[in-house]
């Protein structure tokens, strides 16, 4: 659990919406390295690292996402302020007021997201105003008042917008932050993978493992995998809100999304697994919701397909899960790797 929650908070500290990932994934080939595991870069840029195992029948793959939610500028103002667009499906309620880093091709300049004239002595709609993305601007942190100064600032459209996340971890177990999805699925999976290694212990058929990079935006799980995998497990965060059978303290296994139900037989063997160490598995369906495992099924992959992963409060918002659910996903993680 410290490896976990340190590596998490690094994680969740090093930015990558989708399509600037480049740096984060830097750091997660370190960590594989650290265990003595090569990880290969694929083109698109996500890492695939192969575990060979006791048995070879019946290969397996897991995968969780590297990517978050960002936005990218899309236009410079006349005041030379930045409206953005988002990377991808962000809540723009939730991140007004953060502060945010554009990165150039220069440099990286800071700023926060704020209402446009939203000042409530100058503008009494302030209060009440939709926030979008064409009421919401970013106000950089440098002396501009043109779009002419912006550009010399080095900034231009395209140039990608990371949002601070704000991790805290409280003496009660709760981890705060933005981008648990999916970087408490990535902790937990390099945490399980980290338990075994550090026991000498093989997994139980070979296996591949994609750190994926385009989840956000919906093709993250199309390349990276063997098509023909027996199984595949994918870690994602576990809806939890009106409805929902999980919580922030349990790790969830989604037995159907919006992109339909994913496999009973695979399902069911985790579910065992986990009544074997102990894990409560909270069996749930997800209303609004896909993931790298539906991806991979639409890309042609035949692999009996399973969503498991912690539950996190206000997704895609401020969100907040507990340590109770990210140990229960690291446990089942390594006890699915070690079965046979
Ligand atoms: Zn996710």
């Amino acid at each position: 659990m410290d490896y976990l929650l340190r590596l998490l908070e690094d994680l969740i500290n090093t930015p990558s919406p989708t399509g600037a990932t480049d740096w984060v994934m830097g750091f997660v080939e370190n960590e594989l390295d650290a265990m003595g595991i090569t990880g290969r870069r694929t083109n698109k840029g996500a890492i695939v690292a192969n575990l060979s195992g006791i048995k070879h029948d019946r290969p397996r793959g897991l995968t969780a996402h590297v990517d978050t939610l960002g936005a990218i500028v899309a236009e410079i103002k006349p005041s030379g302020r930045l409206r953005l667009s988002a990377l991808n499906g962000v809540m723009w309620p939730t991140v007004e007021s953060e502060g945010v880093t554009v990165t150039t091709r220069t440099g990286q300049i800071r700023g926060s997201i704020v209402l446009t004239n939203g000042a409530i002595h100058v503008n009494r709609e302030a209060t009440t105003a939709k926030r979008d993305a064409d009421s919401l601007e970013v106000r950089l942190d440098e002396r501009t008042n043109s779009a002419e100064e912006t550009r010399l600032l080095g900034i231009e459209v395209g140039d990608i917008v990371s949002f601070d996340p704000r991790y805290e971890h409280s003496q009660s177990g709760f981890v705060r932050s933005r981008f648990l999805d999916d970087k408490a699925g990535v902790a937990c999976l390099l945490a399980a993978m980290k338990a075994l290694n550090d026991a000498g212990l093989s997994v139980g058929q070979d296996s591949v493992v994609l750190f994926s990079n385009f989840e956000e935006v919906g093709h993250g799980g199309s390349e990276g995998l063997p098509m023909d995998l027996s199984e595949l497990v994918v870690i994602d965060m576990a809806c939890i809100g009106s409805g929902q059978n999980g919580d922030e303290f349990h790790c969830s296994v989604c037995l159907k999304d919006s992109s339909g139900p994913y496999s009973r037989e695979l399902s069911d063997k985790l579910r065992l697994i986990a009544d074997s160490a102990g894990v409560e598995l909270k069996p749930d369906v997800y209303p609004y919701y896909g993931s790298d495992g539906s991806q991979y099924w639409r890309a042609g992959g035949a692999a009996q397909v399973a969503l498991i992963g912690p539950g996190v409060d206000t997704s895609h918002g401020y969100e907040r899960t507990h340590i109770d659910a990210l140990r229960d996903t690291a446990t089942l993680l390594a006890e699915y790797l070690l079965e046979e």
